[in-house]
């Protein structure tokens, strides 16, 4: 007797259909699972055979033989379970086996027979679905992830006896969760740019940042409020649109990150890992393997506080993703890729104490400092469009605090430059200013007489490099942008050199 069950595993956040063959058979009494298992599959033999007797359900003394196919793909984690479990009952006559033809199962079974939820659903629905199965039998508690996957139907069950009754009576109908499409107006970030006192200049830099899409860094003493104001960059980013929300959530279900509450991530996320990060934490992998902190940021911002404190190897793991927007992770098994699309913004400190070019406090050596900024390297300084000095907070700035802009001013603007871009960049293939090659600046930062006056006496000025040229002329195109003016103007390119004239006081 042969059954044949629909399944699925995950490869990075992309589900790949499996089929489980199960044949039982008379002979020596045996239980083998064939089709590249790791070892958590071959426990799964132990979990599946207590799980079918704790059902109540004598477990065949007969030959058994489970193939994963197709052999070539990777299975991992415990989520066989389940179906290697159906195709046993359905063998043995117990389930049907007409009845589970249309459906996909997974889950893992716990020893009682109950099914326990699994890591990644969201994903393989999603893939599956887009291959043409409909129908979803997946654990209780992972419903409502499920069935985010608008078309798809979904069947949450809890146990074994409770999936036999089912499949034999069909009692169970699609399970539809409560949110709707339109996230638009629910997302909502309880921090805003107005708690902000002063730093006038560099709540500027993070609108133009938020606005072209570039990579910040700040520099200044500690207590200056880098960490307050990174942390308020998602508020002032455009909200995010279902697609994109289940884009995000799919990295944070493979994770194993989402909690059942908030099963559908609809804000930007914004990670900020501790300096002493491995480089495999920030890049992903593991056994099983899992997404790092550079994937999890996707959509939103990866915040890295003291970036010269950071190990030479996890800086280095930063430059495919700035450069791909996706990391790509070698295994023994063979390469995995993740998405890893976040915004990058970095602080430092300007010396090693904090304090170089704010007061006395600071004894550093010149040596000191030159070791200090020089850890960050050539390569990731190239990939940081912006930078901005925040300077330490003094009283007046509290003094004028009511006349602070909120989160919500600023987006506004940040939206407009957003719309101008997507216009401008309609059949190019990048959708931000910061992406633009040196051949699509040519063509979309045209200067006057006047402008190239000026950005050729900061080019001598500031020994400025190619690329420091070119980023110039990127940022003034957003800056131009929010100030919604097709041609730059002195004025923008101005603010622009601001930007960048502290390669020469730091990097230099
Ligand atoms: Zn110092």
């Amino acid at each position: 007797m042969l059954s044949k069950i629909i399944s699925c595993a995950l490869f990075g956040i992309d589900g790949n259909r499996i089929d489980v063959e199960v044949d039982i058979s008379n002979g020596m009494p045996a239980f083998d699972i064939v089709g590249l298992p790791d070892s958590a599959v071959k426990e799964s033999k132990e979990r599946v055979k207590t799980a079918i007797k704790n059902s109540n359900i004598s477990f065949p003394v007969k030959r058994i033989t489970v193939n994963l196919a197709p052999a070539d793909i990777r299975k991992e984690g415990p989520s066989f379970d389940l179906p290697i479990a159906v195709g046993i009952l359905s063998c043995m006559g117990i389930i049907n086996i007409k009845s589970t033809e249309k459906f996909m199962f997974t889950g893992e079974l716990s020893l009682d027979g109950t099914i326990k939820p699994i890591n990644g659903i969201l994903p393989m629905v999603f893939s599956l679905y887009n291959e043409g199965i409909e129908n979803f039998i997946v654990p209780f508690e992972n419903r409502n992830e499920a069935s985010l996957i608008k078309g798809a139907n979904i069947f949450p069950v809890k146990n074994i006896n409770e999936l036999i009754d089912f499949l034999k009576n069909n009692n169970i109908k699609p399970y539809v969760n409560n949110i709707s499409e339109n996230i638009q107006k629910s997302s909502s970030y309880n921090l805003d740019f107005s708690d902000v006192k002063g730093q006038e200049n560099v709540k500027r830099a993070m609108e133009i940042a938020a606005a072209g899409y570039h990579n910040i860094l700040m520099i200044g003493p500690p207590g200056s409020g880098k960490t307050m104001m990174a942390k308020r960059l998602p508020s002032i980013m455009p909200p995010l649109s279902f697609e994109e929300c289940i884009n995000i959530t799919k990295i944070y279900s493979v994770a194993g990150l989402l909690k059942d509450k908030n099963y559908l991530l609809k804000e930007r996320p914004f990670r900020s890992p501790h300096h002493t990060i491995s480089s495999a934490a920030l890049a992903g992998g593991g056994r099983i393997p899992r997404p790092g902190e550079v994937s999890l940021a996707t959509g939103g911002i990866l915040f890295l506080d003291e970036l010269p404190e950071f190990s030479r190897s996890s800086l280095e793991v930063l430059r495919q993703p700035l450069e791909d927007k996706t990391v790509t992770i070698s295994r023994a098994q063979g390469i995995l890729t993740y998405p890893a699309d976040f915004m990058l913004v970095a602080a430092m400190n300007p010396c090693p104490c904090g304090y170089y070019g704010t007061d006395d406090r600071c004894h550093c050596t010149d040596n000191e400092i030159i070791k200090y900024t020089h850890k960050i390297s050539g390569p990731l300084l190239d990939r940081i469009d912006i930078q901005v000095e925040a300077s330490q907070i003094n009283y007046d700035d509290f003094e004028n605090y009511s006349k602070t802009e909120t989160s919500e001013d600023i987006l506004k603007r940040v939206i407009k430059a957003h719309n101008i871009q997507k216009k401008r960049f309609e059949n190019e293939n990048i959708l931000f200013n910061s992406q633009m090659s040196p051949a699509q600046i040519e063509k979309f930062c045209v200067l006057g007489k006047n402008e190239k006056a000026i950005i050729k006496r900061a080019f001598e000025a500031l020994k400025m490099s190619a690329r420091g040229y070119h980023k110039t002329l990127k940022i003034a195109r957003t800056i131009a942008d929010i100030d919604n003016s097709e041609n730059i103007t002195v004025k923008h390119i101005g603010e622009a050199i601001q930007y960048r004239n502290l390669d020469r006081n730091y990097f230099e």
